[in-house]
């Protein structure tokens, strides 16, 4: 089954929103297994919606779509389905019924328009809107699969989780089980990692694979179907063994995580406690650090060491080093993670130091970073990186650098 997502929406074609809604129903549909070849986005126009119908039905089986399901005038997309279908729209009495209550409970009129909104395509099949009014719905034909969903991605999302994607589940694959799992790796590029698993690539077929690059690190997406989740899990287990034969010393983490989820995580199952000293990433890696629960209990503090004062007054980086080697070196790398860990008090320190760009400094080229680890009581141990992005990639590169050394060091203590 071949899917086509059509957003509909002048918002979207003026540029006032973006399509979250597109990205987000094909990450599903990948996890399902099911092809996504086209995204479509139209205005709300009847006469083009309809000529997109028509292109989407000679070359999709599933053809989703999302807004256009409101109580407003520019609102068409079932009446332009139904009109092209030749089906009526009949009301839906529990969705009429949630919408009485819903004006009862807030003491505001109803207006026809509203009823509106509980209208779906007769002969289709009701998803329950539980965070807003208008009802999604799918119909089958002899040749197709429409699925229409509302817009706004806060009853769109946990609509298709919720009912959306069962339905789509029993059609895909004839009772078969889709089992997905995203392998996550750190410093190792795509085409790298993309080489290493050549063979496997190339003789993919149950499970498939699916490489995937973004702001400097790598996926690869497993996607297995199977008569079972059991024998689904098998077979990820299976191909998951030898994708890290190949390319396990760059493997983080599962799915949804990331290289600070992972970090905060093993922090807070040792017992250890950081702080940081950052210049060249200006609170990043705290502003990341703290986004994540818990984190109270694992960052003692930090300092934004952006100038050379800061350095020295504040985290007591001698000022010979900086003289000498520079506020960009292994040198003051060093000094600010031991200093910052000895002032709070902290098992770790770390600290960075570079060059973020456009300007080079110090006579050192954009993109130099040096970044420092110090285990309390211990001589800082500082990687020296040569970043080639522009100013935030190469902020960001770092904070995701520094999680992944600390993460390395961890690994290696936890066997020692
Ligand atoms: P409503 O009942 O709110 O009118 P609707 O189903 O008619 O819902 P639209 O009117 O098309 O949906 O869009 C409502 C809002 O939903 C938009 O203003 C926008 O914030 C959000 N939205 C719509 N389409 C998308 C999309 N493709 N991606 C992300 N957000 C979207």
């Amino acid at each position: 089954m071949n899917a086509e997502i059509i957003a509909v929406g002048s918002e979207l074609l003026l540029g006032q929103i973006v399509n979250t809604n597109a990205r987000f129903i094909s990450r599903q549909l990948a996890d399902m297994g099911i092809n996504v070849f086209y995204h479509t986005v139209v205005g709300d126009n009847p006469a083009r919606l309809e000529a997109v119908i028509k292109i989407a039905e000679s070359r999709s089986q599933l053809i989703i779509f999302t807004g256009g399901l409101g109580p407003t005038k520019d609102d068409l997309t079932k009446e332009t389905i139904a009109r092209h279908l030749q089906k009526n729209l009949v009301t839906d009495e529990e969705a009429l019924r949630s919408i009485e209550q819903y004006f009862e409970r807030t003491n505001r009129v109803m207006t026809d328009n509203n009823r509106k909104q509980a209208l779906i395509l007769e002969d289709s099949q009701v998803l329950k809107n539980d965070h807003g009014m208008a009802p999604g719905m799918v119909l089958s034909t002899k040749n197709h699969t429409y699925m229409l969903l509302p817009g706004p991605p806060k009853e769109m999302e946990p609509m298709f989780l919720k009912y959306g994607n069962a339905v789509l589940l029993g059609k895909a694959a004839s009772q078969k089980v889709i089992a997905s799992r995203v392998l996550r790796f750190f410093g190792i590029g795509e085409s790298l990692l993309e080489t290493e698993l050549e063979d496997l690539i190339e003789a993919q077929t149950n499970p498939t694979i699916a490489p995937l690059a973004s702001d400097g690190e790598c996926s690869i997406r497993l996607t297995a179907s199977a008569a079972s989740f059991d024998v689904a899990q098998l077979l990820l287990d299976e191909m998951e063994e030898k994708v890290l034969a190949r390319a396990g010393e760059f493997f983080y983490g599962y799915d949804e995580t990331s290289l600070m989820k992972e970090l905060t995580k093993t922090l807070k199952d040792k017992g250890l406690t950081i702080a940081c000293a950052e210049s060249l990433t200006g609170g990043m890696f705290q502003q990341e650090l703290t986004s994540y629960p818990g984190a109270g209990a694992i960052l003692k503090g930090g300092v934004v060491c952006y100038t050379n004062t800061a350095k020295t007054d504040v985290l007591q980086v001698s000022k010979e080093t900086i003289d000498k080697h520079g506020a960009v070196s292994r040198a003051c790398a060093g000094e600010l993670a031991e200093n910052a860990a000895n002032i709070f008090e902290s098992d770790l320190g770390i600290s960075f130091t570079g060059v973020a760009g456009p300007d080079e400094s110090e006579g050192k080229p954009v993109g130099t970073v040096y970044i420092g680890i110090s285990v309390k009581g211990t001589p800082a141990v500082v990687e020296k990186m040569q970043f080639g992005g522009g100013r935030e990639a190469n902020r960001i590169r770092a904070v995701k650098y520094g999680c992944h050394l600390l993460l390395k060091l961890l690994a290696n203590s936890q066997s020692a």
